[in-house]
């Protein structure tokens, strides 16, 4: 899902539409705010042997949308 513009949590530019990237751990309630990330970084991570398969089927989706 993208998201409003702003600072990429990664790179700490700004950027024009965002992803998010990583959510609060930790049970029940508001773990705090979920990180969010440009495009580019965000497919860096999901690259990563650590990111959530969540990640990596957010950023499926978004390409899926942009290829039609
Ligand atoms: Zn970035």
């Amino acid at each position: 899902m993208l998201l409003a513009g702003g600072e990429c949590a990664d790179c700490r530019e700004h950027a024009g539409e965002r992803v998010i990237i990583a959510m609060p751990q930790g049970g029940s309630g508001p773990g705090g705010p979920s990180r969010k990330a440009c495009l580019p970084c965000a497919r860096v991570r999901a690259r990563s042997v650590f990111a959530p398969d969540w990640l990596r089927e957010d950023l499926a989706v978004i390409d899926a949308e942009r290829a039609t």
